[in-house]
């Protein structure tokens, strides 16, 4: 069954105080301040689940807290929030301002499932016959075509991957409530508001421009975000072993700035949080395989919040190696390792070369959405949405009433995004008191 161009079904106008573009932790948290203020707030997802990237990380820099044990309840407390409606797999069409009020025309894309119907069994996903790479599990692992996005997504409600299902009925036949709908159809949606909060955060920085990084072609050289999964306490196999085989890594080097300060791939800023995240990654890395060699490759380490000098110490104490060195090219060994062939810049510049058994590219951040064609909101040359008031009110964006907060406005940490957050809801309830007292006077 694959997309096909079908007439909508009905259009549903809604009406709220505030709409939430994104449903990652900036999205949340600025959500939760608004509806804890009173007002009613709709948080507009595209993907499947909230929570963003950071429910996919394994524990957070600096104080190594376990990430979903701060993700999930404020995921939690959102989606049992009064106040709240969360809507998931939607595409914003356009935003405008129409007679005073913000007006989003929204595409809910089918789930296939029906969302009132559906409990969350997984019934279905035993009985889809079907295996597809997890990309939740960095692919490492093999997902259902009917399936829970991630064991604490949210809503817990199955979804079919229509581009996998071969509509052999197996899911339908075991549901318990009758919700496979294989006729479901996209739902256009109006959704009126007074303000919004664009909280549509980031990707890595894709690395097609730079093969000589060898991403996707060598097995053993893999991103952050999957080593995250690997850390993950219910990762894919619960342990750290390099995909190739499956041999747990002796020798382990990450390439930071892999996708940042690089002009070449269109990124010339810091991702900022890329060097944080990698001495993290060590760190737990040398719990893991006590053993294990761990060389981190950098140009400079940016270690620039609070506390976070006395980690990178803290890593270098602990026997990390760190190496001042831009790597020039990645090439994989007749035995799966992996060599690095970088300049030496604390050896007069020299060319070396070292081998290593698993290699982590330390990705940078670029945005995730673009508002071109959606609505007339500027971004910078980097691409980031522009903030009208950088130093004195850094979440306004050039559009009255709309605000900004997260990686949506730049590469951040999770301090920073959700002190961001907050601050863009404080704005955002600001701006709704002022319109309801211009409107009583
Ligand atoms: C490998 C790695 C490890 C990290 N480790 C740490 C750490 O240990 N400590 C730390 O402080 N920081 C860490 N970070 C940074 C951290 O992930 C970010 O600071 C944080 O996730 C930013 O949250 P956000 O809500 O702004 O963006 P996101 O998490 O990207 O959330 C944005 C949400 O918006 C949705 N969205 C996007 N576009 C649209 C659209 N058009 N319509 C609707 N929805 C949309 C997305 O699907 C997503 O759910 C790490 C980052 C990486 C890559
Ligand atoms: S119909 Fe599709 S999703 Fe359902 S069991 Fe068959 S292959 Fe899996
Ligand atoms: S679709 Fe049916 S079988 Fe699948 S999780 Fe939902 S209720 Fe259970």
């Amino acid at each position: 069954m694959k997309e096909v161009e079908r007439p909508m079904e009905n259009k549903r106008t809604l009406d709220f105080d505030a709409i939430v573009v994104g449903g990652g932790i900036a999205g949340l948290q600025a959500a939760l301040d608004l509806a804890d203020q009173d007002f009613r707030v709709v948080v507009i997802e595209k993907d499947a689940s909230i929570g963003g990237k950071m429910i996919r990380l394994s524990k957070v820099f600096p104080t190594l807290d376990c990430a979903s044990c701060i993700t999930t309840p404020k995921m939690a407390a959102a989606a049992h929030h009064d106040n709240i409606t969360i809507l998931t797999d939607c595409d914003l069409q356009s935003l405008k301002r129409q007679d005073g009020d913000l007006v989003a025309t929204v595409t809910q894309r089918p789930r296939y499932v029906d969302l009132d119907k559906c409990i969350g069994c997984r019934q279905c996903e035993y009985g889809c016959p079907v295996f597809v790479p997890d990309q939740e599990e960095g692919g490492f692992t093999m997902r259902k075509a009917i399936y829970i996005p991630f064991s604490n997504a949210i809503p817990q409600i199955a979804t079919l991957d229509v581009e996998n299902c071969t509509l052999c009925g197996k899911c339908a036949k075991v549901c318990p409530t009758d919700a496979v709908d294989y006729f479901q159809m996209p739902e256009a949606l109006v959704v009126r508001a007074k303000t919004a909060v664009m909280a549509t955060g980031f990707n890595l920085t894709p690395l097609n421009q730079k093969k000589e990084y060898g991403q996707g072609q060598i097995q053993n050289v893999i991103t952050s975000l999957q080593m995250e999964r690997l850390l993950a306490p219910h990762g894919p196999y619960q342990r750290v072993i390099r995909p190739s085989d499956g041999k747990e890594p002796d020798s382990i080097a990450y390439v930071q700035c892999a996708g940042s300060r690089d002009k070449s791939l269109g990124v010339p800023y810091c991702s900022r949080v890329c060097c944080m995240y990698a001495i993290k990654q060590a760190m737990l890395l040398s719990g893991a395989l006590p053993l294990a060699d761990i060389t981190i490759y950098y140009m400079d380490i940016r270690a620039f919040g609070k506390g976070y000098e006395q980690f990178f110490q803290n890593a270098k104490a602990m026997g990390i190696e760190f190496v001042k060195g831009k790597i020039a090219a990645i090439s994989q060994t007749s035995d799966q390792n992996v060599t690095l062939k970088y300049e030496a810049q604390e050896e007069d510049g020299r060319l070396a070369t070292r081998d290593h058994d698993l290699v982590i590219l330390s990705l940078g951040m670029v945005p995730d959405w673009n508002p071109a064609g959606i609505c007339n909101l500027p971004t910078d040359s980097d691409a980031f949405i522009r903030c009208a008031m950088p130093q004195t009110a850094p979440t306004r964006t050039e559009l009255d009433g709309v605000f900004v907060a997260g990686v949506a406005a730049g590469p951040k940490d999770i301090v920073d995004t959700i002190t961001e957050a907050g601050a863009a809801a404080m704005e955002a309830s600001i701006y709704l008191k002022s319109i309801a007292n211009e409107r009583a006077a």
